[in-house]
């Protein structure tokens, strides 16, 4: 057991600081200590809007995408094009697709990819909804999947299911490297691969 250096409160802090993605217990001290000077312009703004999103988080019961609002942000958005629907694997994949602003259609968040060595089949993704989104006014499916194993069996899977429905599906075309997460693609090859995209 390694010593205890403050109060449970701040020792506690530094256990869930230290399991954010790319920070350990050393990062997470850091952070924690970063708060704890900055109470008034750091901490208490932090922990306010940690508890104003953990109220109202919800899940887009039209697309999966995790917003405050239901409808989320972008499907409530007019201006956004109704006869394209994006489909990636994870909100990351979203957030970078947004990020390079390329995306004018809707998106549908799978939560995942399919991957029968680890027990996960069609039902344990948002896949039903999508067969179901798949209709009038869309006319076009772009698979924005991981350019990795799974993430192809997936975009071929999917296929599959949207063939006879009358739309097109496309997918991402080069630029997306192999084993590639769109994630840490930079925006211009994104926007790149979006744009000479593919139908299949
Ligand atoms: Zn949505």
């Amino acid at each position: 057991m390694p010593k205890k250096i403050a109060g449970p409160e701040i020792e506690r802090l530094i256990q869930l600081l230290s399991r954010l993605p790319g920070l350990g217990p050393r990062s997470g001290r850091k952070a924690a200590l970063a708060l704890l000077k900055r109470r008034q312009e750091l901490l208490v703004p932090l922990a306010q809007a940690l508890a104003n999103a953990a109220e109202k988080l919800v899940e887009c019961p039209s697309c999966g995408n995790i917003d405050t609002v239901s409808p989320c942000t972008i499907c409530a958005d007019p201006r956004r094009d109704r006869s394209l629907i994006v489909v990636v694997e994870e909100i990351g994949d979203l957030w970078a697709l947004e990020r390079a602003g390329v995306v004018s259609g809707l998106y549908h968040v799978l939560g995942g990819h399919l991957s029968p060595l680890d027990g996960i089949g069609p039902e344990r993704l948002n896949i039903g909804k999508l067969i179901e989104r798949a209709a009038p006014p869309v006319k076009e499916v772009l698979l924005a999947l991981n350019t990795t194993v799974e993430g192809q069996s997936t975009a071929h899977y999917l296929t599959e299911q949207l063939q006879g429905r009358g739309l097109t599906v496309t997918r991402l075309a080069q630029g997306v490297p192999m084993g590639g997460e769109l994630d840490y693609l930079d925006e211009g090859t994104l926007a790149a691969a979006i744009k000479s995209r593919r139908t299949l």
